[in-house]
């Protein structure tokens, strides 16, 4: 640690850098950002840097406001973007309270306490998003109320000269200059839809580049003249953005998903933790389904998942077993293909992982794969197959987390409480508003 600090400090000095930007998370997954002058860094590692905690979504209450932010050394990067190119730099903070304990509201802790209950049982864990978005024209929507993407390509389209292309070269290029390693970059099969997939890292780490991702995105788009969406459904024909997370555990050297006796070499404790992640997917909805908007890409078809289901080669399920090579052991691994792109990173990882360790401790069983397409089905043969439905609304959601005990201990009573309460405002904010489907419907005639 000592080393590390020592290391930013002398890069600090080196590279001549100015501003030192502090970045945390809120409870939503809102990127939260304060910069600091060089000479105030050390005494920021030492004692951290004060803030009112009670103006940050989800955190304290006014009575109790004064937190800590604790940079982490080992997320230093110089920040590479044109209007900051080589003066600025970030750190990732942990928040702490003013008797220095983790702040119970940092989404960052939450997801560290889970990782640290992984490692007591001997895993390490690992993650790999696929991350889907929209580019526009502008952040406003056109004549006809809908927004507009900037080009008609589909699926893998090569676009010579197209924006997303030159959009998709310079964010790659920016993503590995701050040390986030890309597997696959391609265009979506939406109109102005593109994906890039991050390499596997630890879950922490994955969690913030999923962050700077974000980040990375709007600021190239910008640069470019356009805009970059992590809405889920912005529109409703065409498929919504999904962030597809793959997941492995690993035993020391040894992937603890990978069976080679297996037909599908799945091991037990894969089975386990496949089953946990079922078992959980309805209560922990609100976190990885998070906004009103979450709702209608589970249920606008283009392939996101609708019911609770597992499958190999199925892509209408919620989780899915790529088949492994037995070349490839260690790429043994399980996607989790509900989570949506606006969600918070650090939230959804923690709950996933619990639900998969829960699966392992209980030993939980494993029902069997889905191999037809689960949305096909009649809602009587889904009953029989044991497919629930995801909640239909957030209004749902927030019923089905009220009930979870699940939730409240992988959360934590603070962020539990805190995200019920924004979720329950939203959904009431929402469900007063009239909308362009409404009028179009009913203004006339009635
Ligand atoms: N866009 C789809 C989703 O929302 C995923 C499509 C795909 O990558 N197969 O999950
Ligand atoms: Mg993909
Ligand atoms: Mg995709
Ligand atoms: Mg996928």
């Amino acid at each position: 640690m000592d080393r590390q600090k020592d290391f930013v400090l002398r890069t600090i000095e080196d590279r001549d850098v100015r501003f030192v930007r502090l970045w945390f998370t809120d409870v939503i997954g809102t990127l939260k950002s304060v910069a600091l002058a060089p000479a105030e860094v050390e005494a920021a590692f030492s004692e951290g840097l004060g803030f009112d905690g009670s103006s940050i979504d989800g955190y304290t209450r006014i009575s109790e406001s004064d937190m800590l932010l604790q940079p982490d050394p080992s997320t230093f990067q110089i920040l590479p973007w044109r209007d900051e190119a080589g003066n600025s730099s970030r750190m990732y903070c942990d928040v702490l309270t003013p008797d220095r304990r983790p702040a119970p509201a940092d989404p960052r802790n939450v997801l560290r306490r889970v990782l640290d209950r992984a490692s007591g049982m001997g895993f390490s864990c690992y993650t790999h998003p696929e991350i889907e978005f929209y580019l526009l024209a502008s952040d406003t929507p056109g004549p006809d109320g809908e927004p507009v993407p900037v080009d008609r390509a589909g699926y893998f389209d090569h676009v010579p000269g197209g924006a997303a292309q030159d959009f998709r070269r310079d964010a790659v290029m920016m993503l590995e200059d701050m040390g986030i390693s890309v597997e696959f970059s391609h265009h979506e099969t939406g109109p102005g839809q593109n994906e890039i997939d991050l390499r596997a890292a630890d879950a922490l780490t994955t969690a913030d580049n999923v962050q700077t991702f974000r980040t990375i995105m709007k600021e190239v788009a910008a640069h470019q003249g356009i805009y970059a969406t992590f809405m889920p459904k912005p529109f409703g024909r065409h498929p919504g953005s999904g962030m597809h997370t793959h997941f492995s555990l690993f035993e020391g050297d040894a992937n603890a998903f990978y069976d080679p006796a297996d037909e599908f070499r799945l091991s037990v404790t894969g089975r386990r933790f496949i089953a946990g992640l079922l078992r959980h997917s309805v209560e922990m909805s609100l976190v990885t389904h998070q906004f009103v908007n979450s709702y209608k890409r589970l249920w606008g078809a283009d392939e996101a998942p609708s019911y609770v289901s597992w499958g190999h080669n199925n892509r209408s399920a919620l989780v899915r077993v790529p088949l492994y090579k037995p070349d490839k052991a260690g790429s043994a691994r399980i996607e989790y293909r509900g989570l949506d792109a606006s969600a918070n990173p650090y939230l959804a990882y923690a709950l996933l992982i619990a639900a998969g360790l829960r699966g392992i401790e209980e030993g939980y069983d494993l029902p069997e794969p889905a191999s037809e397409d689960v949305g096909a089905l009649s809602a009587q043969e889904r009953r029989v197959l044991g497919h629930d439905s995801l909640p239909g609304t957030l209004h749902d959601a927030v019923r089905a987390a009220e009930e979870s005990e699940f939730m409240a201990e992988v959360l934590g009573e603070h962020v539990y409480e805190a995200l019920l309460r924004n979720k329950r405002q939203e959904w009431d904010d929402y469900r007063v508003e009239i909308t362009p489907y409404e009028l179009r419907r009913y203004l006339t005639g009635l």
